[in-house]
């Protein structure tokens, strides 16, 4: 019992990193934690993402538990306080760490984490993490990567029904934010959550993205009959919220396309293509330009 104990304490000691997370509600049953607008560093300690829960009426669902495990046992001790049930499932909408670290807190507790098959193929679980690299070790402490133990095929949509209500994980059938995105779907409560395919305050990353099924993807959720969309960054959850995502790749594909189509050469097209109605948004600096670098060579050999 002495050992228990000891164990214990040391958990709860080497925890004690707190970000101050709050959550806000978004509709009767859904609470988010939005993440700031920002690239993971040691001051946001990887609270830069969203996390969510959904009351399903006797469990709550998990929509990407968060940065690291300190986020995600804070996060569940919040909404704990909101509404005392069990957690059914932890879902993973794609495989960049930002999402899912938070993964190993749910674990602990045994609940299932879903998530798309291309976990096994892409993710490392001995490599060191981006996020372990560029947050505080305080903020990191305990936090391990640990991969869904449910994985989804590509193509698939795998219907889950808890506590009475209809989820569906949607499994986009293309390359678009990544090779394994998974929108969560709760037709019921006119809900979807799309993880970083929707992105609305900050500029997206197509760094392993694919444009033309991004936007495909997006079209596809804009004909959804949804009330909220509720994105992987950004703190917007109105149909609209897929706007800025949809607006920026669609015109930055029709430039891109445009230069290659004049015969402007791939660094030429990074220094013209400034798409200036979304300087002031979070992260230009940082992702435009390669963005265009990126989106010219998928469009110099896909569009032939
Ligand atoms: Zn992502």
């Amino acid at each position: 019992m002495r050992a228990f104990w000891a164990v214990v304490l040391t958990v709860l000691q080497v925890s004690a990193f707190e970000y101050g997370l709050k959550p806000e509600k978004v509709n009767d049953k859904v609470y988010c934690f939005f993440g700031k607008p920002e690239v993971m560093d040691t001051k946001n300690n990887g609270n830069m993402v969203n996390s969510c829960f959904v009351d399903l009426g006797k469990h709550w669902l998990v929509v990407d538990p968060g940065p690291t495990f300190a986020y995600a046992k804070e996060a569940w001790n919040e909404i704990s306080a909101i509404k005392k049930m069990p957690v059914a499932s932890v879902i993973n909408t794609h495989v960049h760490d930002d999402h899912w670290l938070g993964n190993g807190f749910y674990l602990s507790l045994g609940v299932d984490v879903l998530g798309a098959a291309a976990f096994e193929e892409e993710v490392n679980p001995t490599a060191v993490t981006r996020m372990e690299q560029r947050i505080s070790k305080e903020a990191y402490a305990l936090t391990s990567p640990k991969l869904p133990t449910i994985l989804v095929e590509q193509e698939k949509t795998l219907q889950l029904h808890i506590d009475g209500v209809e989820i569906r994980l949607i499994h986009v059938d293309t390359k678009a934010h990544t090779s394994g995105d998974i929108l969560v779907y709760l037709p019921k409560m006119q809900t979807i959550f799309c993880g970083d395919v929707v992105f609305n305050d900050r500029l997206p990353s197509l760094r392993d993205g694919d444009i033309n099924g991004w936007i495909e993807t997006l079209e596809m959720i804009k004909e959804m009959p949804v009330e909220y969309v509720i994105g992987g960054h950004g703190n917007e959850v109105q149909a609209d919220a897929v706007d800025l995502t949809y607006n920026y790749l669609v015109q930055l594909r029709n430039e891109v396309r445009a230069a290659i189509e004049t015969g402007e050469g791939i660094d030429s097209a990074v220094k013209t293509i400034k798409m200036s109605d979304f300087s002031s948004v979070a992260l230009y600096a940082e992702m435009h330009g390669r963005n265009v670098e990126t989106a010219y060579r998928m469009l110099e050999w896909g569009d032939e």
